[in-house]
Formats: structure tokens, C-alpha cells, sequence
């Protein structure tokens, strides 16, 4: 048995699971959250993303992505439970192939963080776990399908697999000849910055493949000393940092948020690569913005940051060959 638990792991055990506990611990009235929302999907927060969030203030842009609120039980009608089309096409319950030449491989049904908004929050993500058998049929999958040149690691969470389990999938996967690249998308280095250990990055560092490592960040105030530190130890370890985000009103939809967020997540070795227009999850209509907003509100920030500042809008839409761009 592996007796071994890392820092990380302790933390994210740790982590908020309780409303009232952290409306507590920022000093806010335990009713300010909804305990009916839980029912659905559950709240789950790190301390060190509390940390980042103001005591006292219950518009904090952070404590808004994770808190439960009864906004979520409004039926708003164009809101689905699989927004994107993805479970019509999951192959060996673990890979998406919709797109050419990338796959993407599902490890993991968990988040170190809850947000409110996501389309995971409805789709039975809870139930996938990447057991070893299909560990081996997906590979087998990637093997036989010599066009994709990308494994994009995606979930839930990729980085809450173990430091073994990312190792043995990078191993597996640079015995592919046609394999050339391996993507991560996760928010654990923004929500749980203890994640990048030095294990990791040398894990990393030593990957036979370029590592593509793709944050998801969506607030200048979640780029954190900590999370600094971890981003530039991956950078010097030779891995691409891009960032992703999610359009969220009254969160991050204002010009100077966007621009300042672009600005950090440069000084942290990121560079801004989507901003993604709300997918209509079920229960997430309170964050959406509309199109036109989204679109203008883009075309402010081209008018005002370095071209490679400016993430590309983008929606996701089942059936597509790829993002669609929205300029
Ligand atoms: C977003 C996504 C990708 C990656 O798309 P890029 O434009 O290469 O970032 C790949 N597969 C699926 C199913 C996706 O949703
Ligand atoms: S998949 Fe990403 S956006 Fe969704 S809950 Fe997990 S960390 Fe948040």
C-alpha cells in the first residue's frame, strides 16, 4: 500500500466542503449560502484559494465561482445538462475524439475546486475513474489511430492523478510514434498551488514529449504569490504555460479585469489562449453574458493589450470541428 500522502493531498483533504464553514472563516453570515444547491453538486474549495479571497466581502469575484447559491435551481429554459454534446462521444469511457489530430483523455471525474459554473456540474463525471483496464484500451485506442498527434489530459482534474499515475500515462503514451505532444488542462496549479511539487516537475522535465500545460484562471486575484512561484518553476522545468478563462458576469466581464488578469498571467510565464463564452450548463445562467457583450468586450481589450495579450473568443458548440471564434 502506499502509506505516502504529499502535501497536496493533505490540502485538498482539507479542503472546504461545508458552506458555513467558509462563509465562517471569511467572516460572512453562514445563511448567505445555499444549502439546497449542494444537493446537485457539491461545494468544494481549498484553503489556499479562500486564502486569495477578501474577507468580508460577499461580492469576492473567487468566493462567487465556488459558493452555492439557490440562483442554480432556476430552470432557465436553452440551459442542458451536456451543453457541449460530449457524452455522445466518449470512446472506451474515457476519450473524446471530435476534433482532428487531438483526443482527449478523461483520467479523472474530480476537481480540487467546485465552480458553480461549469458544465461538469450535471455530467456524470463523478463516476469516471481511470481504472487500468481502460488505461489499456485507450491506449490501444491511440495506438490504432495514427492521425492524432495530441493527447490532451483533461477531466475533472488531470493533476489529481498521483505523481505515478502521470508518470506511467507519459511513458505509455511516448511509445506512440505519431504521439508528438501531451496537454494538460487543469486548475489545480490556480486552486491548489502545492500541487506543482518538485516530483512533478521533474516528472515533467524528464517527459521523452514537449509537456503543454493549459491553466484555467479566470481572476487576477487568483494569480496568488504561491501560484506565481509554482507557474515559473514549471516554466523553468521547459513547459508551455497558456491560460484559459470563462467569460463570467459580474466576475471577470469588465476591461480592466480581463486586461489585468492578461497582464499577471504574463508576469507568471502564462500566455492567454481562450476566453470562453459560457457553455449552458443547467444551473449556470446566472453567470452568462450576452454574445454581443462578450464580443465587444473583446474588441476593447484587442484596442488595448499587446496582440499576444489577447486570448482568443471562442464557444464551444456540440457537432464542430473546433472552438468557434466569435470576431
Ligand atoms: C477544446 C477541446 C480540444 C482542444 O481544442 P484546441 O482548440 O486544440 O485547444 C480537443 N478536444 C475536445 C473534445 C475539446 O473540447
Ligand atoms: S472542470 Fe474546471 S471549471 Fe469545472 S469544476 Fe473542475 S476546475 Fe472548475
Amino acid at each position: 500500500m502506499n502509506t505516502y500522502t504529499a502535501l497536496w493531498q493533505k490540502e485538498l483533504a482539507q479542503a472546504f466542503t461545508h458552506p458555513p464553514a467558509l462563509l465562517d472563516y471569511l467572516n460572512l453570515s453562514p445563511q448567505l449560502a445555499s444549502s439546497l444547491a449542494t444537493k446537485n453538486f457539491a461545494m468544494r474549495v481549498p484553503l489556499a484559494y479562500a486564502e486569495c479571497m477578501e474577507k468580508g466581502n460577499i461580492n469576492d469575484p473567487l468566493l462567487q465561482q465556488v459558493l452555492p447559491l439557490n440562483k442554480e435551481l432556476i430552470e432557465e429554459q436553452g440551459y442542458l445538462n451536456d451543453p457541449v454534446g460530449d457524452l455522445d462521444c466518449l470512446i472506451n469511457d474515457c476519450l473524446i475524439h471530435k476534433y482532428h489530430g487531438r483526443v482527449l483523455f478523461i483520467t479523472t471525474g474530480g476537481c480540487a475546486v467546485n465552480c458553480r459554473f461549469c458544465f461538469r456540474r450535471n455530467f456524470p463525471y463523478a463516476e469516471v475513474q481511470l481504472t487500468k483496464e481502460k488505461e489499456l484500451h485507450a491506449v490501444q485506442y491511440l495506438q490504432k489511430n495514427t492521425d492524432i498527434h495530441e493527447v490532451i489530459f483533461s477531466g475533472g482534474d488531470p493533476l489529481l492523478l498521483s505523481n505515478r499515475r502521470i508518470q506511467g500515462l507519459i511513458l505509455a503514451l511516448s511509445d506512440i510514434a505519431h504521439i508528438q505532444r501531451i496537454r494538460f488542462h487543469t486548475r489545480l496549479p490556480i486552486v491548489l498551488p502545492s500541487r506543482i511539487d518538485s516530483e512533478l516537475i521533474a516528472i515533467f522535465n524528464n517527459a521523452p514529449l514537449p509537456i503543454i500545460l493549459v491553466t484555467h484562471c479566470n481572476h487576477p486575484n487568483e494569480l496568488s504569490a504561491a501560484v506565481k512561484s509554482a507557474c515559473l518553476s514549471l516554466k523553468q522545468a521547459n513547459i508551455s504555460l497558456l491560460n484559459q478563462s470563462v467569460l463570467l458576469k459580474g466576475i471577470n466581464d469588465t476591461l480592466p479585469i480581463l486586461s489585468s488578469l492578461s497582464e499577471k498571467l504574463f508576469a507568471c510565464g502564462i500566455l492567454p489562449y481562450y476566453l470562453h463564452v459560457l457553455d449552458k450548463a443547467k444551473g449556470s445562467a446566472h453567470f452568462d453574458i450576452p454574445q454581443q457583450s462578450a464580443i465587444n468586450l473583446h474588441q476593447q481589450l484587442q484596442a488595448q493589450l499587446s496582440g499576444y495579450l489577447v486570448p482568443k473568443l471562442v464557444r464551444e458548440e456540440a457537432g464542430k470541428s473546433s472552438k468557434t471564434l466569435l470576431f
